[in-house]
């Protein structure tokens, strides 16, 4: 019983074979740009565990290996202009990764580069919309990151990459669409595909739960304080999106949109929110913090987004609607001109 907990506890990291080649290493090295992107948003189970067992509270032990073996790094991409983020998303018991919306090869390959020297196992490039600058990256990561590939190859030759890519139906290269609330495991992270037509046709968000840790990969369809554009799709599939997909998921998911635009989006929702106080506190914490991803709930949004607050007498008021659909569509123009 002592030692019941070793078995969710991740081991040292499991290496690539020595005698495979690295074709991340060598590309990373022939690029121009070798920057280290920050990161931003990472938990560490091995910290956690050391502390817990200095303190001999298996208990907690128990409780850490259930709840914090799924970790989440940022990426940050294009900062100062489209400010987007990539996530490379791993199992710490199998050490299986995801990478999230690589758009950018040159500010992404060196952190899976140097994750996957650390034995991270990537195995698939998850978008959440088929646009170029969440997409766009696709061909390059994947060509460059299977093990039996080495730059340059002919893309044009390769019919279906060894290297999956789950996403919308349009976006590059894609080789599985999953259906609406289709599920597939990362190691032991449960992975749901939410489907959210409208800023595309084909944005899909990606409910990940890993024991009491969850998280949601909304792409442009939910911002923190915000949502997208309506590029493809209509008021009442963006209200569905927000106010019936994403809002039935646990009040207690933490959201990590596409985009850093949390400041713009709580100047608008100042000008129609009044005195909410949930849209005081993003101020403030937009004001005093550069990156805001992860930090935020679906409960927290369901309090100071105001495209979720459709039923907000202030926010009804504002914009002179009262159907929910009406609000949102009022909300999005409204932005649109601010
Ligand atoms: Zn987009």
């Amino acid at each position: 019983m002592s030692f019941g907990y070793i078995d969710v506890i991740p081991s040292q990291p499991s290496r690539i074979p020595s005698t495979s080649p690295n074709p991340i290493h060598e590309l990373v090295h022939s690029c121009n740009s070798t920057r280290t992107t920050s990161i931003t948003s990472c938990t560490d189970l091995r910290s956690d565990y050391y502390s817990a067992q200095v303190s001999g509270l298996q208990t907690d032990i128990l409780q850490l290996s259930a709840s914090r073996a799924m970790h989440i790094q940022s990426i940050p991409m294009w900062e100062g202009t489209g400010n987007n983020y990539a996530y490379l998303v791993s199992d710490d018991k199998t050490r299986e990764a995801v990478i999230i919306d690589p758009a950018h090869p040159k500010e992404v390959l060196p952190v899976l580069d140097e994750k996957t020297k650390a034995g991270l196992k990537l195995s698939t490039i998850i978008n959440t919309h088929h646009h170029h600058d969440h997409a766009g990256g696709n061909e390059e990561i994947a060509s460059v990151t299977h093990p039996f590939h080495r730059s340059p190859i002919d893309l044009s030759q390769l019919k279906h990459y060894p290297l999956p890519i789950i996403g919308g139906r349009d976006c590059t290269r894609v080789t599985k669409t999953p259906a609406h609330k289709e599920t597939f495991n990362i190691g032991s992270i449960s992975v749901t595909a939410l489907h959210t037509p409208c800023h595309t046709q084909d944005s899909v968000c990606f409910f990940f739960q890993d024991g009491s840790d969850k998280a949601v990969f909304t792409g442009d369809t939910l911002f923190i304080g915000g949502c997208g554009r309506f590029f493809e799709g209509t008021a009442p599939e963006m209200h569905k999106a927000l106010n019936e997909t994403l809002a039935a998921l646990p009040d207690d998911t933490k959201v990590f949109p596409g985009h850093e635009y949390t400041k713009g989006n709580v100047k608008f929702a100042k000008t129609v929110a009044g005195d909410n106080e949930a849209v005081q506190k993003l101020d403030s914490y937009s004001q005093a913090n550069k990156e805001t991803q992860g930090k935020f709930t679906i409960g927290d949004e369901k309090k100071h987004n105001v495209f979720m607050l459709y039923a907000d007498p202030k926010i009804q008021k504002a914009v002179g609607q009262t159907e929910p659909v009406e609000v949102v569509k009022a909300l999005r123009a409204m932005k649109d001109k601010s």
